[in-house]
């Protein structure tokens, strides 16, 4: 018996399709993938929120710092200050379950963030922006409104899910969440998160100080000095427009009839 090989055909090994439509396919693929895991996530967090009570996320929190952060001085005198401002604010949140802790950052761009756990950060350049306690009050106070309606997870949860995205697309290293995580998907707060924010932000304020007087100073300030504006940009993509968030929180004032009137505090440093 005679054996005849059989010559195998050209090219068995390779495909009909053109090298560039099967990498466009798998491009399109993953990126179909990426959607997917993506909106998984998202409402992975929504269902988290449920589950997850706002004590458990101060245990689990409590003492977490973000990789990036880089901090001023601990015996920094504005930073003892902002605290007691904001435990002096937080009181009026009756049965708050979170302790909150304040963080100053080192950067000159205006900025504050609510961070699980109850973390506060403000930066250097904000601090340098506001003229009176009251103008911060309001800052903080309105932060402290995105703890009570938990907002921050939301953004968090979101931070999570685009650095996970950008680390794998750009191949960093992905373990670090930090404050450019949270803070990209700050910018994603609803204008009716960050009315309701502002609500109670005031609330707190009229509680502290019997009026609301220079709570929207600042945003003032800023519609009308130009000057300053780069540095507000990132403060300002993470908030409504100032000019319409000015009149809707003088209009709230006025329904809640809280004075608009009042003595002013001084910054004590
Ligand atoms: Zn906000």
């Amino acid at each position: 018996m005679r054996f005849v090989a059989k010559r195998q055909k050209e090219g068995v090994n390779v495909s009909d399709t053109h090298p560039l439509v099967e990498a466009s396919t798998l491009i399109v693929g993953l990126a179909a993938i990426f959607a997917i895991i993506a909106v998984a996530l998202i409402f992975v967090v929504e269902l988290a929120l449920y589950f997850v009570s706002a004590e458990d996320e101060a245990n689990l929190f409590g003492d977490w710092l973000p990789d990036d952060l880089i901090t001023v001085a601990p015996n920094d005198e504005r930073l003892y200050q902002t605290q007691l401002l904001v435990d002096r604010l937080a009181s009026h949140w009756p049965g708050a379950p979170y302790t909150f802790r304040v963080e100053i950052d080192d950067s000159e761009i205006a900025n504050a963030m609510a961070l699980p756990g109850g973390l506060i950060i403000v930066t250097q350049g904000l601090l340098n922006q506001v003229e009176s306690e009251n103008e911060l009050a309001f800052v903080l106070g309105h932060e402290l409104g995105h703890f009570r309606n938990r907002d921050h997870i939301r953004a968090l949860g979101r931070g999570i899910v685009l650095s996970m995205f950008f680390a794998v697309v750009t191949g960093n290293d992905a373990a670090g969440i930090g404050i450019k995580a949270a803070d990209i998907t700050l910018r994603g707060f609803s204008r009716r998160q960050e009315t309701r924010a502002d609500e109670f932000g005031l609330g707190l304020v009229h509680s502290e100080y019997g009026h609301v007087d220079e709570s929207w100073r600042l945003f003032e300030r800023w519609n009308i000095d130009g000057s300053s504006f780069l540095d507000l940009v990132t403060y300002l993509s993470t908030h409504p427009e100032t000019g319409d968030r000015i009149a809707d929180m003088k209009r709230h004032a006025e329904l809640e009839r809280w004075p608009v009137d009042g003595e002013i505090t001084d910054l004590s440093w």
